[in-house]
Protein backbone atom coordinates (compact mmCIF):
# COMPACT_ATOMS: atom_id res chain seq x y z
CA UNK A 1 0.00 0.00 0.00
CA UNK A 2 1.13 3.90 -0.51
CA UNK A 3 2.07 5.14 2.60
CA UNK A 4 3.82 8.70 4.42
CA UNK A 5 7.13 7.49 5.50
CA UNK A 6 9.57 9.95 7.46
CA UNK A 7 12.78 9.80 6.24
CA UNK A 8 15.04 12.14 8.15
CA UNK A 9 14.02 16.05 9.34
CA UNK A 10 12.14 17.53 6.95
CA UNK A 11 12.32 14.88 4.57
CA UNK A 12 9.12 12.63 4.14
CA UNK A 13 8.44 10.04 0.96
CA UNK A 14 5.48 8.67 -0.40
CA UNK A 15 6.24 4.87 -0.82
CA UNK A 16 5.39 1.15 -0.54
CA UNK A 17 5.40 -0.14 2.68
CA UNK A 18 3.60 -4.05 3.77
CA UNK A 19 -0.55 -3.64 3.85
CA UNK A 20 -1.77 -2.97 7.18
CA UNK A 21 -3.34 -6.48 8.35
CA UNK A 22 -4.58 -7.90 11.41
CA UNK A 23 -2.20 -9.11 13.55
CA UNK A 24 -4.37 -9.84 16.96
CA UNK A 25 -8.11 -11.06 17.39
CA UNK A 26 -9.64 -7.78 18.52
CA UNK A 27 -7.68 -5.79 15.86
CA UNK A 28 -9.43 -4.48 12.48
CA UNK A 29 -8.42 -2.86 9.41
CA UNK A 30 -9.56 0.67 8.32
CA UNK A 31 -9.38 1.81 4.45
CA UNK A 32 -8.55 5.13 5.13
CA UNK A 33 -10.65 7.92 3.85
CA UNK A 34 -9.49 11.28 5.10
CA UNK A 35 -6.26 11.56 7.64
CA UNK A 36 -4.96 14.92 8.66
CA UNK A 37 -1.42 16.52 8.25
CA UNK A 38 -1.46 17.83 12.56
CA UNK A 39 1.35 20.41 14.28
CA UNK A 40 2.62 17.44 16.26
CA UNK A 41 3.24 15.82 13.04
CA UNK A 42 5.88 18.70 12.49
CA UNK A 43 8.05 17.70 16.30
CA UNK A 44 8.94 14.39 14.13
CA UNK A 45 8.94 16.40 10.50
CA UNK A 46 11.73 19.05 12.15
CA UNK A 47 13.72 16.12 13.51
CA UNK A 48 12.77 17.15 17.20
CA UNK A 49 12.37 13.46 18.19
CA UNK A 50 13.72 10.33 18.25
CA UNK A 51 10.87 8.45 15.93
CA UNK A 52 12.67 6.17 13.39
CA UNK A 53 13.25 6.74 10.01
CA UNK A 54 10.83 4.58 7.48
CA UNK A 55 8.01 4.92 10.56
CA UNK A 56 4.52 5.51 9.08
CA UNK A 57 3.19 9.08 9.87
CA UNK A 58 -0.47 10.01 10.85
CA UNK A 59 -2.62 9.88 13.80
CA UNK A 60 -5.35 11.96 12.64
CA UNK A 61 -7.59 9.07 10.82
CA UNK A 62 -10.84 8.23 9.82
CA UNK A 63 -12.71 5.61 7.09
CA UNK A 64 -14.42 2.39 6.31
CA UNK A 65 -13.49 -0.88 8.17
CA UNK A 66 -12.21 -3.17 5.71
CA UNK A 67 -11.59 -6.36 8.04
CA UNK A 68 -12.08 -7.15 11.36
CA UNK A 69 -10.53 -9.97 13.84
CA UNK A 70 -12.40 -13.03 15.36
CA UNK A 71 -12.92 -11.26 18.74
CA UNK A 72 -13.94 -7.86 17.55
CA UNK A 73 -17.56 -7.17 18.57
CA UNK A 74 -20.04 -4.19 17.57
CA UNK A 75 -18.04 -2.76 15.02
CA UNK A 76 -18.51 -4.83 11.60
CA UNK A 77 -16.98 -4.36 7.91
CA UNK A 78 -18.09 -1.62 6.20
CA UNK A 79 -18.78 0.72 9.00
CA UNK A 80 -17.35 4.55 8.81
CA UNK A 81 -15.60 5.28 11.59
CA UNK A 82 -13.45 7.88 13.32
CA UNK A 83 -10.55 6.66 14.49
CA UNK A 84 -9.07 8.38 17.96
CA UNK A 85 -5.37 9.17 18.26
CA UNK A 86 -5.22 7.21 21.38
CA UNK A 87 -4.67 3.63 21.38
CA UNK A 88 -6.49 2.46 24.67
CA UNK A 89 -6.99 -1.24 25.56
CA UNK A 90 -9.93 0.13 27.76
CA UNK A 91 -9.33 -1.84 30.54
CA UNK A 92 -6.58 -0.84 32.22
CA UNK A 93 -7.04 1.92 35.50
CA UNK A 94 -6.59 4.75 33.32
CA UNK A 95 -8.68 3.30 30.43
CA UNK A 96 -11.15 2.96 33.06
CA UNK A 97 -11.19 6.27 34.54
CA UNK A 98 -11.82 7.90 31.47
CA UNK A 99 -7.68 8.35 31.02
CA UNK A 100 -7.39 6.81 27.31
CA UNK A 101 -4.75 8.75 26.76
CA UNK A 102 -2.82 7.13 29.24
CA UNK A 103 -3.05 3.92 28.67
CA UNK A 104 -0.98 1.49 30.49
CA UNK A 105 -0.88 -1.28 28.60
CA UNK A 106 -0.68 0.00 24.73
CA UNK A 107 2.88 1.68 24.99
CA UNK A 108 5.57 -1.19 25.35
CA UNK A 109 8.19 1.73 26.14
CA UNK A 110 9.12 1.68 30.23
CA UNK A 111 7.89 5.11 32.06
CA UNK A 112 5.71 5.82 29.38
CA UNK A 113 1.23 5.43 29.54
CA UNK A 114 -0.34 6.40 26.43
CA UNK A 115 -0.10 5.26 23.07
CA UNK A 116 -0.42 7.03 19.80
CA UNK A 117 -0.47 6.58 15.70
CA UNK A 118 2.38 7.19 13.51
CA UNK A 119 4.40 8.92 16.72
CA UNK A 120 7.37 9.62 18.40
CA UNK A 121 8.04 7.39 21.36
CA UNK A 122 4.30 6.35 21.85
CA UNK A 123 4.19 2.45 20.97
CA UNK A 124 5.25 0.74 17.79
CA UNK A 125 1.83 1.65 15.80
CA UNK A 126 2.30 2.53 12.43
CA UNK A 127 0.28 5.55 11.19
CA UNK A 128 -3.00 6.45 8.76
CA UNK A 129 -0.99 8.12 6.74
CA UNK A 130 -1.54 5.62 4.32
CA UNK A 131 -4.05 3.63 1.91
CA UNK A 132 -4.95 1.10 5.19
CA UNK A 133 -4.47 1.91 8.93
CA UNK A 134 -3.95 -1.72 11.81
CA UNK A 135 -6.48 -0.48 14.69
CA UNK A 136 -5.74 -2.37 18.03
CA UNK A 137 -8.36 -2.76 20.61
CA UNK A 138 -10.70 -2.07 17.82
CA UNK A 139 -14.45 -2.18 19.43
CA UNK A 140 -13.15 -0.04 22.20
CA UNK A 141 -11.58 2.32 20.28
CA UNK A 142 -13.87 2.82 16.84
CA UNK A 143 -16.33 5.49 16.73
CA UNK A 144 -19.37 4.66 14.01
CA UNK A 145 -20.26 7.18 12.31
CA UNK A 146 -23.40 7.75 10.04
CA UNK A 147 -22.91 6.15 6.92
CA UNK A 148 -21.90 7.76 3.23
CA UNK A 149 -19.18 10.81 2.71
CA UNK A 150 -21.19 13.42 4.50
CA UNK A 151 -19.36 15.93 6.92
CA UNK A 152 -16.37 14.12 6.01
CA UNK A 153 -14.41 17.84 6.56
CA UNK A 154 -16.01 17.51 10.06
CA UNK A 155 -15.80 14.60 10.97
CA UNK A 156 -11.97 14.40 10.59
CA UNK A 157 -11.44 16.90 13.25
CA UNK A 158 -13.11 14.04 15.94
CA UNK A 159 -9.74 12.44 15.96
CA UNK A 160 -7.62 14.69 17.64
CA UNK A 161 -8.33 18.38 17.43
CA UNK A 162 -11.48 19.11 18.24
CA UNK A 163 -11.66 16.85 21.33
CA UNK A 164 -8.13 18.48 22.25
CA UNK A 165 -9.33 21.86 22.13
CA UNK A 166 -12.46 20.81 23.67
CA UNK A 167 -10.55 19.21 26.73
CA UNK A 168 -8.31 22.34 26.70
CA UNK A 169 -11.31 24.39 27.45
CA UNK A 170 -12.28 21.54 29.92
CA UNK A 171 -9.04 21.37 31.41
CA UNK A 172 -9.14 25.70 31.77
CA UNK A 173 -12.52 24.81 34.08
CA UNK A 174 -14.54 26.97 31.43
CA UNK A 175 -17.69 27.81 33.06
CA UNK A 176 -20.56 29.59 30.86
CA UNK A 177 -20.29 33.60 30.89
CA UNK A 178 -16.21 33.36 31.06
CA UNK A 179 -13.82 35.49 29.26
CA UNK A 180 -11.19 32.66 27.59
CA UNK A 181 -7.82 33.72 26.00
CA UNK A 182 -6.42 30.85 24.06
CA UNK A 183 -2.79 31.27 22.99
CA UNK A 184 -2.03 29.98 19.35
CA UNK A 185 -4.33 30.39 16.40
CA UNK A 186 -3.13 26.83 14.70
CA UNK A 187 -5.71 24.13 14.43
CA UNK A 188 -5.69 22.91 17.95
CA UNK A 189 -5.71 26.86 19.41
CA UNK A 190 -9.29 27.50 16.56
CA UNK A 191 -10.24 24.20 17.66
CA UNK A 192 -10.18 25.78 21.30
CA UNK A 193 -12.04 28.58 20.55
CA UNK A 194 -14.88 26.95 18.72
CA UNK A 195 -15.69 24.62 21.55
CA UNK A 196 -15.20 27.20 24.04
CA UNK A 197 -17.75 29.36 21.63
CA UNK A 198 -20.22 26.20 22.01
CA UNK A 199 -19.57 25.81 25.57
CA UNK A 200 -21.08 29.20 26.21
CA UNK A 201 -17.95 31.56 27.04
CA UNK A 202 -18.65 34.66 26.62
CA UNK A 203 -15.75 36.25 25.23
CA UNK A 204 -12.99 34.23 23.22
CA UNK A 205 -9.28 36.13 23.04
CA UNK A 206 -7.01 34.36 20.14
CA UNK A 207 -3.17 35.15 20.13
CA UNK A 208 -0.78 34.42 17.17
CA UNK A 209 0.68 36.87 14.63
CA UNK A 210 -0.11 34.64 11.32
CA UNK A 211 -2.70 37.32 9.86
CA UNK A 212 -4.51 34.18 8.10
CA UNK A 213 -5.60 32.69 11.45
CA UNK A 214 -6.81 35.71 13.22
CA UNK A 215 -8.56 36.11 10.78
CA UNK A 216 -10.18 32.74 10.63
CA UNK A 217 -10.65 33.44 14.97
CA UNK A 218 -12.32 36.37 14.13
CA UNK A 219 -14.62 34.80 11.28
CA UNK A 220 -15.69 32.41 14.36
CA UNK A 221 -16.53 35.87 16.67
CA UNK A 222 -13.50 35.37 18.84
CA UNK A 223 -11.20 38.51 19.64
CA UNK A 224 -8.02 38.11 17.22
CA UNK A 225 -5.34 39.53 19.54
CA UNK A 226 -1.95 39.81 17.54
CA UNK A 227 1.20 39.77 19.45
CA UNK A 228 2.99 41.06 16.67
CA UNK A 229 1.34 44.45 17.46
CA UNK A 230 2.45 44.12 21.16
CA UNK A 231 2.56 42.54 24.43
CA UNK A 232 -0.70 40.36 24.04
CA UNK A 233 -0.99 40.59 28.02
CA UNK A 234 -1.14 43.85 27.59
CA UNK A 235 -4.05 43.98 24.86
CA UNK A 236 -6.17 41.08 26.79
CA UNK A 237 -5.78 43.00 30.03
CA UNK A 238 -6.82 46.52 28.59
CA UNK A 239 -9.86 44.55 27.22
CA UNK A 240 -10.79 43.39 30.37
CA UNK A 241 -10.74 46.49 31.97
CA UNK A 242 -7.16 44.93 33.69
CA UNK A 243 -9.01 42.11 35.15
CA UNK A 244 -7.69 39.53 33.06
CA UNK A 245 -9.37 36.48 31.68
CA UNK A 246 -11.53 33.71 33.47
CA UNK A 247 -9.35 31.02 31.78
CA UNK A 248 -6.97 30.21 29.40
CA UNK A 249 -5.94 27.71 26.59
CA UNK A 250 -2.27 26.76 26.11
CA UNK A 251 -2.23 25.49 22.10
CA UNK A 252 1.40 26.16 21.32
CA UNK A 253 3.80 23.74 22.87
CA UNK A 254 7.52 24.33 23.81
CA UNK A 255 8.11 25.57 20.03
CA UNK A 256 7.06 28.79 21.16
CA UNK A 257 8.44 32.03 19.93
CA UNK A 258 8.35 35.67 20.22
CA UNK A 259 7.22 38.25 17.77
CA UNK A 260 11.12 37.89 16.34
CA UNK A 261 11.13 34.27 15.66
CA UNK A 262 13.59 32.97 18.10
CA UNK A 263 12.12 30.34 20.18
CA UNK A 264 11.16 30.42 24.20
CA UNK A 265 9.48 27.57 25.19
CA UNK A 266 8.76 29.14 28.70
CA UNK A 267 6.80 32.32 26.74
CA UNK A 268 3.47 31.05 26.44
CA UNK A 269 3.12 29.39 30.20
CA UNK A 270 4.79 32.97 31.36
CA UNK A 271 1.76 34.99 29.22
CA UNK A 272 -1.24 33.01 30.10
CA UNK A 273 -0.20 32.79 34.31
CA UNK A 274 -0.33 37.15 33.65
CA UNK A 275 -3.63 37.11 31.25
CA UNK A 276 -5.50 34.91 33.39
CA UNK A 277 -7.04 36.17 36.52
CA UNK A 278 -6.13 34.94 40.49
CA UNK A 279 -7.60 31.60 40.83
CA UNK A 280 -8.70 31.25 37.25
CA UNK A 281 -7.86 28.20 35.21
CA UNK A 282 -5.50 27.31 32.56
CA UNK A 283 -5.57 24.17 30.21
CA UNK A 284 -2.11 23.16 28.34
CA UNK A 285 -2.99 21.28 25.21
CA UNK A 286 0.06 22.20 23.49
CA UNK A 287 2.76 19.75 23.90
CA UNK A 288 5.97 19.52 26.14
CA UNK A 289 8.00 16.60 25.98
CA UNK A 290 10.93 15.65 28.29
CA UNK A 291 14.01 15.16 27.17
CA UNK A 292 14.46 13.01 24.23
CA UNK A 293 18.29 11.72 23.98
CA UNK A 294 17.75 10.83 20.61
CA UNK A 295 16.31 13.95 18.70
CA UNK A 296 18.15 14.23 15.96
CA UNK A 297 17.81 18.35 16.09
CA UNK A 298 20.17 19.44 19.03
CA UNK A 299 18.74 22.74 19.27
CA UNK A 300 15.27 21.69 20.21
CA UNK A 301 14.07 22.77 23.46
CA UNK A 302 12.90 19.81 25.76
CA UNK A 303 12.51 18.94 29.65
CA UNK A 304 12.88 21.65 32.16
CA UNK A 305 11.73 24.84 30.83
CA UNK A 306 11.35 27.77 33.80
CA UNK A 307 7.91 29.56 33.89
CA UNK A 308 6.81 31.67 36.57
CA UNK A 309 5.75 29.37 39.01
CA UNK A 310 5.88 31.86 41.82
CA UNK A 311 3.18 34.29 40.13
CA UNK A 312 1.07 31.26 39.38
CA UNK A 313 1.43 29.82 42.98
CA UNK A 314 0.83 33.54 44.33
CA UNK A 315 -2.53 34.08 41.67
CA UNK A 316 -3.87 30.36 43.34
CA UNK A 317 -4.30 29.25 39.56
CA UNK A 318 -5.22 25.61 38.21
CA UNK A 319 -3.37 23.90 35.54
CA UNK A 320 -4.41 20.63 33.68
CA UNK A 321 -1.75 19.16 31.53
CA UNK A 322 -1.54 16.39 28.91
CA UNK A 323 -2.51 14.63 25.78
CA UNK A 324 -6.69 14.56 25.31
CA UNK A 325 -8.24 11.67 26.12
CA UNK A 326 -10.27 11.86 22.58
CA UNK A 327 -12.89 8.79 23.62
CA UNK A 328 -14.12 10.91 26.72
CA UNK A 329 -15.79 13.49 24.00
CA UNK A 330 -15.60 12.29 20.72
CA UNK A 331 -19.22 10.84 20.50
CA UNK A 332 -20.85 14.44 22.21
CA UNK A 333 -19.11 16.28 19.52
CA UNK A 334 -19.91 13.83 16.44
CA UNK A 335 -23.62 14.40 17.37
CA UNK A 336 -23.37 18.40 17.71
CA UNK A 337 -21.64 17.84 14.29
CA UNK A 338 -25.29 15.97 12.99
CA UNK A 339 -27.11 18.81 14.35
CA UNK A 340 -25.07 21.43 12.85
CA UNK A 341 -23.84 22.81 16.16
CA UNK A 342 -20.69 22.58 15.37
CA UNK A 343 -18.37 22.95 12.08
CA UNK A 344 -14.64 22.11 13.19
CA UNK A 345 -14.37 22.31 9.22
CA UNK A 346 -14.17 25.32 9.10
CA UNK A 347 -10.51 25.56 9.39
CA UNK A 348 -9.28 23.24 6.12
CA UNK A 349 -7.76 24.89 3.85
CA UNK A 350 -6.41 21.95 1.38
CA UNK A 351 -7.45 18.45 0.75
CA UNK A 352 -4.64 17.10 -1.28
CA UNK A 353 -3.89 13.24 -2.35
CA UNK A 354 -1.94 11.34 -0.28
CA UNK A 355 1.06 11.61 -3.43
CA UNK A 356 0.68 15.30 -2.52
CA UNK A 357 1.71 14.82 0.93
CA UNK A 358 5.45 15.66 0.87
CA UNK A 359 3.90 19.58 -0.93
CA UNK A 360 1.50 19.44 2.14
CA UNK A 361 4.03 18.95 4.60
CA UNK A 362 6.44 21.55 3.74
CA UNK A 363 3.92 23.90 3.32
CA UNK A 364 2.03 23.48 6.17
CA UNK A 365 5.96 23.62 8.06
CA UNK A 366 6.30 26.58 6.86
CA UNK A 367 3.16 28.31 7.88
CA UNK A 368 2.55 29.32 4.30
CA UNK A 369 -0.36 32.14 4.01
CA UNK A 370 -3.27 30.40 3.94
CA UNK A 371 -2.35 26.90 5.08
CA UNK A 372 -3.83 26.39 8.38
CA UNK A 373 -5.29 22.61 8.01
CA UNK A 374 -3.87 19.70 5.08
CA UNK A 375 -6.20 16.89 4.94
CA UNK A 376 -4.96 14.10 2.56
CA UNK A 377 -7.39 11.49 1.00
CA UNK A 378 -5.35 8.46 0.09
CA UNK A 379 -8.40 7.23 -2.67
CA UNK A 380 -7.60 10.03 -4.57
P1 LIG B 1 0.59 24.73 14.80
O1 LIG B 1 2.07 24.65 14.90
O2 LIG B 1 -0.06 24.75 13.46
O3 LIG B 1 0.05 26.01 15.60
C1 LIG B 1 0.74 26.64 16.63
C2 LIG B 1 0.42 28.14 16.54
O4 LIG B 1 1.03 28.80 17.67
C3 LIG B 1 0.99 28.81 15.28
O5 LIG B 1 -0.06 29.42 14.56
C4 LIG B 1 2.00 29.82 15.84
O6 LIG B 1 2.07 31.01 15.07
C5 LIG B 1 1.44 30.08 17.24
N1 LIG B 1 2.41 30.62 18.19
C6 LIG B 1 3.74 30.43 18.27
N2 LIG B 1 4.27 31.13 19.28
C7 LIG B 1 3.25 31.79 19.87
C8 LIG B 1 3.16 32.69 20.97
N3 LIG B 1 4.25 33.06 21.65
N4 LIG B 1 1.93 33.16 21.32
C9 LIG B 1 0.82 32.79 20.62
N5 LIG B 1 0.84 31.94 19.56
C10 LIG B 1 2.04 31.47 19.19
O7 LIG B 1 0.09 23.50 15.66
P2 LIG B 1 -1.35 22.91 16.05
O8 LIG B 1 -1.68 21.79 15.12
O9 LIG B 1 -2.36 23.96 16.23
O10 LIG B 1 -0.93 22.27 17.45
C11 LIG B 1 -0.62 23.13 18.55
C12 LIG B 1 0.01 22.33 19.67
O11 LIG B 1 -0.94 21.37 20.15
C13 LIG B 1 1.24 21.51 19.25
O12 LIG B 1 2.18 21.53 20.32
C14 LIG B 1 0.67 20.13 19.09
O13 LIG B 1 1.66 19.13 19.25
C15 LIG B 1 -0.31 20.10 20.23
N6 LIG B 1 -1.32 19.05 20.21
C16 LIG B 1 -1.64 18.50 21.41
C17 LIG B 1 -2.60 17.51 21.49
C18 LIG B 1 -2.98 16.95 22.83
O14 LIG B 1 -3.68 15.94 22.89
N7 LIG B 1 -2.61 17.57 23.94
C19 LIG B 1 -3.23 17.06 20.34
C20 LIG B 1 -2.91 17.67 19.11
C21 LIG B 1 -1.95 18.66 19.06
ZN1 LIG C 1 -2.97 15.66 15.75
ZN1 LIG D 1 -5.81 1.02 28.95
Amino acid sequence: MRAVVYRGPRQVEVTEVPDARIQEPTDAVVRITTTNICGSDLHMYEGRTSVEEGKVLGHENMGVVEEVGPAVTRIKVGDRVSVPFNIACGTCRNCLQGWTSFCTRTNPTDGVDGAAYGYANMGPYDGGQAEYLRVPFAAVNLLELPAGTEHENDFTMLSDIFPTGWHGTVLAGLQPGDDVAVYGAGPVGLMAAHSAMIRGAARVFVVDKEPDRLALAAQIGAVPVDFSRGDPVEQVLDATQGRGTDCGVEAVGYQAHDHSGEEHPELVLDNLVKTVRTTGGIGVVGVYVPEDPGAQDEGAQQGRIGFDYGTFFTKGQQMGTGQAPVMRYNRQLRDLIVAGRATPSFIVSHELGLDEAVHGYDQFDKRVDGWTKVLLRPGQ
